[in-house]
């Protein structure tokens, strides 16, 4: 019989619920309400848009899973922004109003948003409490010390980390901190893209003095990603502006970014030297340990014990990105959940392959792909290197250059430096010629994909 949108979403919700964290669950889960189901694709109704927003952001493939399993078949599922007056089934009884700032502290972060005009938008989850310090001693005391003692420890603070380290998850920790403790503070979290769109959509409507009030004014300003100042002169300058108010007046900045601030292109020397006047702290790779210990917390979160051999193998397969090993997890818990077979190493490789190929992906490097096609075509590194042009080795030269644009996620320059300091004109034109030789030489794209499959692992 085919579900209704109701029984369609009871049994996804249901084997949600044993996935999540209860407080997650309670917040947003619980308040969202089946609309429509229109052949494979289901509407969702949840409080406002920002908690589609955030349920898509965080959520997505969790609840994709749920319905697919639900459904025997693939539902697409949208988010609709709806008031929702109808009690929820297991909660505070008739008549109230299920939207997800049920939670006393979310409210008091609401309120202090409004007052600041700027968005609640805190991942509960994002708290010290759920950060495993692990190799991260130095950041993540630096982080607390800010917290604890806003604008009168370091100031600015400067977070350096690769993506996927913890950096949002940081200012997050911070933001919520400070709010629950000093009921008062402006506390305001924005993005760099964010405040960019901001300041020009003030600029365009004539609101820069409200944009200013909103931003210098804040006990707290965390600003997130801000390598993409690069190269915007105008939002430069309003950011040293800001800056430079909140530092005089003593109030807490602190900054991300996935680079030291010298190494931002087209930034401001200004802005570089103010970056480093308070405290520059990297986050690092978590070792091996420690993501054992991140897997353990967040499957903790989740409710799901997880196997002692499944926790060493991701944590010995996925090395590069903390997100990427939680997405792993979050699958492998929902396959256990879901399925109630406990997963056994095989299943996991299966059902991890196209994860595991993109961590091959990014630890993969140029010089590992030179050697590999040395090798391939019986040629030494110096030959690939070399300026030497006799075809036996111009073509294998090329076809390295092809697969460390295709395998890596390296720039053509990058490529060219790599390769004894060609420059990236030559490099696009050897892609192109090897795309061409496998079009019409059955031989060339053998031995390529020969090649690729095997560096892909
Ligand atoms: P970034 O902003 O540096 O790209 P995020 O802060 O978004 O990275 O982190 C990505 C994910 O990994 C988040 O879900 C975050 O909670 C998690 N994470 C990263 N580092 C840690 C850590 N040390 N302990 C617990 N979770 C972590
Ligand atoms: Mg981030």
């Amino acid at each position: 019989m085919e579900p209704t949108a109701q029984s369609l979403w009871d049994a996804a919700i249901e084997s949600l619920r044993p996935l999540l964290n209860q407080e997650v669950f309670r917040l947003w889960f619980a308040p969202i309400r089946p609309v429509e189901l229109q052949g494979d694709r289901l509407t969702l109704a949840v409080a406002n848009e920002f908690c589609g927003v955030w349920l898509g952001e965080n959520y997505r493939d969790v609840i994709d899973n749920a319905l697919k399993i639900a459904a025997g078949r693939a539902i697409s599922f949208s988010f609709v922004a709806a008031e929702i007056s109808r009690p929820a089934p297991d909660s505070e009884g008739p008549g109230k109003l299920a939207t997800p700032a049920r939670d006393p502290k979310a409210t008091i972060i609401e309120e202090i948003f409004e007052s600041t005009n700027a968005i609640p938008n805190f991942d509960p989850k994002n708290t010290f409490d759920s950060f495993v310090v692990g190799n991260n001693t130095f950041a993540h005391a630096a982080a607390t010390a800010v917290a604890q003692n806003p604008g009168r420890s370091y100031n600015p603070l400067f977070l350096i980390g690769g993506v996927g380290l913890g950096k949002t998850h940081l200012l997050h920790a911070i933001g919520q901190f400070v709010s629950a403790h000093r009921r008062t503070a402006r506390v305001a979290y924005v993005s760099t893209e964010r405040f960019t769109n901001e300041f020009i959509d003030a600029l365009q409507n004539s609101r820069l003095m409200r944009f200013r009030k909103k931003f210098r004014e804040t006990d707290v300003l965390l600003i997130d990603d801000i390598q993409f100042l690069s190269g915007k002169e105008r939002i430069q300058e309003e950011f040293f502006h800001t800056f430079n108010a909140l530092h005089e007046a003593r109030k807490q900045i602190v900054l991300t970014c996935d680079r030291a601030a010298s190494e931002i292109q087209g930034l401001e020397q200004r802005l570089v030297s103010r970056f480093e006047w308070g405290l520059v702290a990297d986050l690092q790779p978590p070792d091996v340990e420690t993501r054992v210990a991140i897997l353990r917390k967040k499957a903790d979160q989740m409710g799901y014990v997880i196997p002692a051999d499944i926790a060493q193998f991701l944590a010995e397969r996925i090395r590069t990105n903390v997100r990427r090993l939680e997405g792993a997890l979050t699958r492998v818990a929902s396959y256990s959940r879901l399925t109630g077979h406990p997963i056994t190493l095989e299943r996991l490789r299966d059902l991890l392959r196209d994860v595991l190929s993109e961590e091959g992906r990014a630890t993969l490097t140029i010089e590992v792909i030179i050697k590999r096609v040395a090798d391939h075509y019986d040629l030494r590194v110096a030959d690939i290197l070399g300026r030497r042009r006799p075809d036996h080795i111009a073509f294998p030269r090329q076809v390295a250059m092809f697969l460390a644009r295709t395998l890596t996620e390296s720039s053509l320059s990058t490529i060219g430096d790599a390769f004894g300091g060609r420059d990236h004109g030559t490099v696009l034109h050897a892609c192109r010629a090897v795309a061409d030789r496998m079009e019409t030489d059955t031989t060339v794209r053998k031995a390529v994909s020969h090649l690729d499959r095997d560096l892909r692992g």
